[in-house]
């Protein structure tokens, strides 16, 4: 069996790869034989005995702590590390004692940097709004910076005191409201966090012929964080994406200069002639626009937090987490985990009642991600053949008319089947 390189910016995959896989605690046990089962069917399938994954389990979570004492073993980073691209089942958070979210752990060490969420809708699949066939996003979330760094101070702590004397003595802060009673958190967000981010979210969209970029921001309060991922993404866009994009930086200045029916037909021509058109809007409007207007957003890029909000308020419209898929990804060097993005479920757990189309889509991108696009697409048209004759789990199942519940199990048979 082989492993990944990367030559030229682009991951190069033997035949025969080995993939390392964190089974995931809670449902993860459940969900990540079902995934596997249809994705090495899938392979299969479209590639006769000519391609094969080679599974190697290691360890995080409770199961690695029961196992070898520690939640996240050096040997699992290490693995990640030399294989370039493994897939995940859901961890269990560990609350208290100091320790950090191992999914963020795993972020950080491996600097994944996006973290990719597309966001569609499977026909069958029974949604809250009236037209989910309109949604149809791919979601680039900052996955490194912003408020999520954990740089923060616990309320009455002497860290707290010290931050606050410095903001009011050396920086001349005056807008702390209760001093003695504030928590601090600090929010950093960089050129070259935005840049790489953005830069991303336009390759993604022009490499698929998709029809626009949406950086998503609350730049109107948070200036030069927030209205900084805007100004540089912008920037970025014009210095790097010239011809492939047109963005409302430039429409505005045909505009300004040559009036608004000039700026309307260069943008029309644009669209015509296929080149990405790069825009923005504040993460407020963009909320409520996605439920009134989501036909107008494809590639969304966004820092980390608005991003959190955005990918469970799209996965709800079109069906919940239980088959919202997720990745997070360096490009740069080729690193990527693939994962539910559901949690560990312990009230469904041990169960075989659970949804594993999170993680099996999750492994559909990643066959994408390996250039084996016509496996990801086996998987994704048996899935909605399978919704499509109203079969499903319980969580999709007890919406559908005339639905039938599934057990974990006997969905991946069906998908199986339906490849
Ligand atoms: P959760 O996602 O585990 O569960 C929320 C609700 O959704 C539960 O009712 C659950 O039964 C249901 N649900 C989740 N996935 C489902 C699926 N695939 N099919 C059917 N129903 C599904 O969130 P939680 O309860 O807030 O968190 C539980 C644990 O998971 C915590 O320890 C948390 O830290 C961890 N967590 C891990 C990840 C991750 O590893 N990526 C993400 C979120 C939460």
């Amino acid at each position: 069996m082989g492993k990944i390189e990367m030559e030229a910016g682009k991951p190069v995959v033997p035949d025969r790869v080995s993939i390392p896989y964190i089974e995931g605690d809670g449902v993860g046990a459940e969900i990540t034989p079902v995934a596997q089962a249809v994705i090495d069917a899938a392979v299969k399938k479209c590639y006769g005995g000519t391609r094969a994954i080679e599974w190697l389990e290691v360890l995080a979570g409770e199961k690695s702590f029961n196992a070898v004492g520690t939640w996240l073993p050096d040997a699992t980073l290490d693995a990640f590390r030399y294989y370039l691209v493994g897939i995940k089942g859901p961890l269990t958070t560990p609350v208290g004692g100091g320790m950090r979210s191992l999914n963020v752990a795993l972020r950080q060490e491996l600097d994944l940097y996006v973290c990719l969420r597309p966001v569609r809708w499977y026909k069958g699949v029974v949604s809250p709004v009236k037209e989910p066939q309109k949604v149809d996003m791919h979601i680039f979330r900052e996955n490194t910076e912003d408020i999520y760094a954990g740089i923060e101070w616990a309320a009455g702590t002497p860290e707290a005191r010290k931050f606050y004397d410095f903001l009011a003595g050396e920086m001349g802060v005056t807008k702390v409201r209760f001093p003695e009673t504030s928590a601090f958190g600090v929010k950093p967000v960089s050129q070259e966090g935005c840049e790489r981010l953005v830069r991303s979210a336009i390759e993604y969209a022009v490499d698929r012929r998709l029809p626009s970029v949406t950086l998503v921001h609350k730049g109107n309060i948070m200036k030069f964080t927030e209205g900084g991922f805007k100004n540089w993404g912008y920037a970025l866009a014009e210095r790097e994406f010239f011809d492939p994009t047109f963005t409302m930086n430039r429409y505005e200045a045909i505009k300004k200069e040559q009036g608004a029916a000039a700026a309307r037909e260069a943008l029309a021509t644009a669209e015509a002639a296929g080149r990405v058109i790069v825009k923005d809007v504040i993460a407020d409007a963009f909320l409520q626009n996605t439920l009134l207007i989501p036909e107008e957003y494809s590639v969304i890029a966004t820092l980390n937090l608005n991003g959190d909000y955005i990918s469970d308020q799209l996965a709800a419209m079109v069906g919940g987490i239980g088959i919202a898929p997720g990745a997070n990804i360096n490009y740069k060097t080729g690193h990527a985990v693939f994962e539910a993005t559901h949690g560990t479920a312990p009230d469904i757990a041990g169960q075989n009642v659970v949804n594993p189309s999170s993680l099996l889509l999750s492994g559909a991108m990643m066959l994408d991600y390996l250039g084996w696009a016509e496996a990801a697409q086996a998987i994704e048209a048996a899935l909605e053949r399978t919704f499509g004759q109203h079969r499903a789990t319980n969580d999709l199942a007890r919406f559908m008319e005339n639905g039938e519940t599934l057990s974990t199990t006997a969905f991946g048979e069906a998908v199986i089947k339906n490849l």
